[in-house]
């Protein structure tokens, strides 16, 4: 079984984040992502959506929301930030794959991958969002 520092599940923005933070450890954090891309719920939403919050205000750690930092960015502008954001990032990052159980085991955590492949974590941040059922 594949043995990993710490797995965060899901990344979207707070998946990323975190995944930065962990990096700012010195740790290796693997992000385990269920979609293509690591975007978040944001590739889902409606055509028309903008940021209820300026761009100034809308970026993750370590990185600033381009362009002019007064306006309200467009859905899809949050989307290529959160995939140039998740590029950059030196961080294992699999998509396409799906957490679909979480057990403690040897003070640490075993995942079931959709599939059925199984990694050792020894820590796990959940980042899923509110969407899917946990
Ligand atoms: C209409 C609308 C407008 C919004 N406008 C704003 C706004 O203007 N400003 C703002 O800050 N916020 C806004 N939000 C809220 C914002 O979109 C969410 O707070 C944000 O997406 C939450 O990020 P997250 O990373 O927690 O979850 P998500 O973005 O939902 O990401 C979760 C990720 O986890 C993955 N995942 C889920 N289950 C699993 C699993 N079992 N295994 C592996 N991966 C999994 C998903 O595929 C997804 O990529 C808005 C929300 C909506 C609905």
């Amino acid at each position: 079984m594949e043995q990993i520092d710490v797995a965060v599940v899901g990344g979207g923005q707070s998946g990323l984040a975190a995944a930065q933070a962990l990096r700012g450890q010195g740790l290796r954090p693997v992000v385990l992502e269920a979609s293509e891309r690591a975007a978040g719920s944001w590739p889902y939403y409606y055509d028309s959506l903008t940021l209820f919050s300026p761009a100034r205000y809308s970026a993750l750690p370590g990185m600033p929301f381009p362009g002019d930092q007064d306006r309200f960015p467009h859905r899809d502008e949050v989307v290529g930030y959160l995939t140039a954001y998740a590029a950059r990032l030196d961080v294992d990052i699999r998509t396409g794959c799906r957490v679909v159980g979480v057990r403690g085991a040897d003070g640490g955590f075993e995942v079931d991958l959709e599939g059925g492949g199984r990694l050792a974590v020894r820590a796990l941040v959940a980042a899923s969002g509110t969407f899917g059922r946990p």
